[in-house]
């Protein structure tokens, strides 16, 4: 990923010191992410999907199991998948098989990546139906500024892995995709980083919409500005783990099932 955490983010982040503690909080982030999700209206049927690499066995991630409400979802629910697409462990026997052929491929290609989110929110599919990536237009969208490409290529539900092999390829060392025709795919060192990159650019495609459906010529901000906005303020990655902490707040004080 191309954006760096700059110095004065350093020291931020809580340092895990086993594999175990690390496997342990990744699981607990990712359920807590499906019910951020759920509450932000992310869900649309079976569609959508976070994953976050296994710490212990690199070519392995953790994912929610194939039709399971986002708002239900619990640490037990998770399951880990090879990259043969297998549920190697679990109790959930069915893997949403876009879900493996895009993520899969992804955390293959991108050793970086530690997490991945992908769902058909409203706003994002919305987006994604033009050819066109999001301006500058506000402080929040600076994070994504040359920091997100388009996958321009829907040729009907990712079923392939040779497609997640494109997709991987179209994203490139930026931090999202706007999978053409189809919806948003961010990524992160973090799941909570990738969560809420997710969240703030499902944001900015609403917030450009809404502002090209009042202004006929908006005004971005200038291209250094933005770059230093994205670089030291609003778009590096412990600013997206950051961002996040609030959102997990909320979803702790209604109930802690999602531990489980
Ligand atoms: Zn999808």
């Amino acid at each position: 990923m191309k954006v760096k955490n700059p110095a004065h983010a350093q020291g931020l982040m809580p340092v895990r010191t086993s594999i175990e503690e690390e496997k342990a909080h990744r699981k607990m982030m990712l359920a807590a992410s499906f019910r951020i999700f759920g509450k932000f209206g992310f869900s649309e049927g079976v569609a959508g999907h976070i994953t976050v690499r296994d710490p212990e066995f690199l070519d392995t991630f953790w994912v929610n199991p194939f039709g399971v409400s986002f708002n239900q979802i619990k640490v037990s629910d998770l399951i880990r998948v090879d990259h043969h697409g297998k549920i190697v462990e679990g109790k959930h026997k069915l893997l949403n098989q876009a879900a493996f052929a895009i993520h899969s491929r992804l955390h293959h290609a991108h050793p970086e990546v530690i997490a991945a989110a992908h769902a058909h929110s409203i706003y994002g599919k919305t987006w994604s139906a033009m050819d066109k990536l999001l301006d500058p237009l506000t402080q929040d969208a600076c994070a994504f500024y040359d920091d997100h490409a388009i996958y321009d290529d829907y040729t009907g539900v990712v079923m392939e892995t040779a497609e997640g092999d494109r997709i991987a390829a179209a994203l490139g060392n930026n931090k999202a995709a706007i999978l053409k025709n189809h919806g948003l795919l961010t990524v992160g060192n973090s799941v909570e980083e990738a969560v809420w990159w997710f969240i703030s650019m499902e944001r900015c495609c609403q917030s450009q919409i809404l502002a090209e459906s009042m202004i006929i010529d908006t005004d971005p901000i200038s291209h250094e500005v933005a770059i230093k906005t994205r670089d030291l303020e609003v778009g590096f990655p412990v600013a997206g783990w950051f961002s996040f902490q609030p959102l997990l707040q909320d979803v702790m004080s209604v109930g802690l099932s999602f531990m489980e």
